[in-house]
């Protein structure tokens, strides 16, 4: 484990830059230091504990590298899918490879969670009565390495209820554009993908019913995700600490404040997952993922102030540019946070 925190130490900017060698090597590297079997039971090939451990794992990883922890975190999310799933097939076929991290896991479901919400479209749909072929265009997937398999909620045109499918990089029809070009995160080997004419049947089928799903597996999906903030947080405050130096006397209350904010929203985040709660109230959980957002922002304007001017320093390895760049994508991604918002004010209206 050590060794791959040492590696992500020493590769975190190539991994945020588009490294290649750097992107290719990540997944295998995380399969190989257990991470990605950390909340996942031992029958399944796991080594057992919580999804409150995956959240953890998530976070220690984002405390090192981002683009690393985003990639665990989409790899993680598609274990979750096949372990909630009722097709054990599937589970058993797919799980040794994604757990060891050999084969990667996308997941294509930001379509599906803003589809959940009323906000869009299903992009991508299903023609015939099974076996089907798929039709449409994922306009974002991120850890499509060589050999991927892509989670995907898709609409069916015999009018039966979307359904989740789990669609592998070889299946005839299936296209890959070049990586997308990013501002950060460049190694999370993030593309679009276009399915057409492409074959699947129910040895492929995650769920039959999308609406019964994914909010079943949504506090896995935004649980785990809010590892991402944890992490990147922690590791701006504690780079905060570290140069606190002649502002100390004016931040340094700031400082303890946001360390215990950003202690309070991950206890209460590890206490809902948990006890299960977030099934039931899943508003609550929406606030805790805005709430770890904002800690994310304050920390970094933590770390910028009491950095100054080395933080601006190319030939200063700091780190801050590189989780400046890293912070913009926490509220953006699904959910993002004025989608959040605008959930909230909906269930309060
Ligand atoms: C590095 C990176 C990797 C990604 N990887 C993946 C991946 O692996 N899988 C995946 O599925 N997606 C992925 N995405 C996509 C991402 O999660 C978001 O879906 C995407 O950034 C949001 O799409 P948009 O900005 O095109 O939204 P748009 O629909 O164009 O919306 C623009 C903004 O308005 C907000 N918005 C839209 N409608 C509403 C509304 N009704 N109320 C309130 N706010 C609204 C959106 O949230 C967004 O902030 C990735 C994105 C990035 C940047």
């Amino acid at each position: 484990m050590n060794d791959t925190l040492d590696w992500l130490d020493g590769h975190a900017l190539a991994l945020d830059e588009g490294d290649v060698a750097a992107g290719q090597a990540l997944l295998g590297r995380l399969g190989r230091s257990g991470l990605l079997r950390v909340g996942v039971p031992a029958a399944q090939g796991g080594t057992g504990g919580s999804l409150g451990d995956a959240v953890d794992a998530i976070a220690q990883v984002a405390r090192h590298s981002l683009t690393a922890a985003f990639v665990c975190w989409g790899q993680r999310a598609f274990i979750e899918y096949l372990l909630q799933s009722p097709n054990a097939a599937l589970r058993e076929r797919a799980l040794p490879g994604l757990l060891g991290g050999e084969e990667a896991g996308a997941t294509g479901l930001s379509n599906a969670m803003k589809f959940l919400s009323g906000l869009e479209q299903l992009g991508v749909r299903a023609f015939g009565a099974g076996p089907w072929t798929l039709q449409g265009r994922v306009p974002w997937a991120s850890n499509l390495g060589t050999r991927f398999c892509v989670a995907l909620a898709v609409a069916r045109d015999d009018g039966a209820p979307p359904f989740v499918v789990a669609v592998p990089a070889d299946r005839a029809g299936v296209a890959r554009s070049a990586d997308l070009d990013l501002i950060a995160l460049r190694g999370s080997q993030t593309a679009a993908l276009t399915l057409a004419d492409v074959p699947i049947d129910d040895a492929d089928v995650i769920h039959p019913v999308a609406r019964e799903f994914l909010p079943r597996a949504r506090p896995a999906f935004l649980g785990l995700q809010c590892g991402l903030s944890i992490g990147l947080a922690e590791a701006a405050l504690g780079a905060a600490r570290e140069h606190l130096g002649p502002a100390r006397a004016v931040l340094g209350t700031p400082l303890t404040d946001a360390e215990a904010a950003l202690a309070a929203h991950r206890a209460e985040l590890l206490q809902g997952l948990a006890e299960g709660r977030f099934l039931a109230d899943a508003p609550a959980l929406f606030r805790l993922r805005i709430a770890l957002a904002q800690d994310v922002q304050q920390a970094l304007q933590l770390e910028l102030l009491a950095s100054g001017g080395r933080a601006y320093h190319r030939d200063q390895p700091l780190g801050f540019a590189r989780r400046w760049r890293e912070a913009a994508f926490i509220p953006i991604v699904t959910p993002s946070l004025s989608q959040l918002q605008g959930e909230l004010a909906k269930l309060a209206a």
